[in-house]
């Protein structure tokens, strides 16, 4: 099975978040042949398009030997270990893990569309995503959510 450098988004705003992100991690690293090998720092921003309290949010790098399809299932099923609950388009969430980029491919399938189809107009993606791999971020991009209120924190996580 080749081998995918892919960016996953990550955000919480029920519970614990940092703790949630935190979890995630830990759970992405023992995914089989996957390793995480850079991480954000832990961002804090205002939910776009919805009600709710703030938003954790940060991005890694993952390499993974799953194929896209598999990394899904298994982002899908760390998220529903975390209590993950869908009652409604953009609900607050205990744990939301979204595939951003898969190395170069293109993928539009029913369950899958890579690179994830809003991550342009999210800066809570988009400056997280910046951090680690600025050569990936166009400076337009960010401009153009120059309005979207997202601050790092500086804590450890
Ligand atoms: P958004 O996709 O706008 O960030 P969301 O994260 O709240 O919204 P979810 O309920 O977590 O949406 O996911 C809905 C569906 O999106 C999933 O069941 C999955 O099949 C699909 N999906 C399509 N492309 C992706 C991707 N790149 N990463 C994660 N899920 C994706
Ligand atoms: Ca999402
Ligand atoms: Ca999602």
């Amino acid at each position: 099975m080749p081998e995918f450098l892919a960016y996953i988004g990550l955000g919480a705003n029920l519970g614990d978040a940092p703790a949630a992100l935190r979890g995630a991690v830990q759970a992405m690293e023992a995914l089989p042949g996957a390793q995480v090998l850079q991480c954000s720092a832990l961002y804090r921003s205002a939910p776009v398009d919805a009600a709710g309290p703030d938003f954790h949010n940060a991005v890694v790098a993952l390499r993974s030997t799953l194929a896209p399809e598999e990394l899904l299932a298994a982002l899908q099923a760390i998220e529903a270990t975390a209590g993950r609950e869908r009652p409604y388009r953009n609900a607050p969430r205990t744990l939301d893990l979204d595939i951003l980029l898969c190395g170069d491919l293109a993928i539009s399938t029913p369950t899958l569309t890579v690179p994830h189809p809003r991550m342009r107009e999210r800066a809570f993606v988009l400056v997280p995503l910046a951090e680690i791999a600025p050569g990936l971020v166009e400076p337009a991009w960010l401009d153009a959510v120059r309005s979207q209120h997202i601050e790092r924190l500086d804590q450890a996580w």
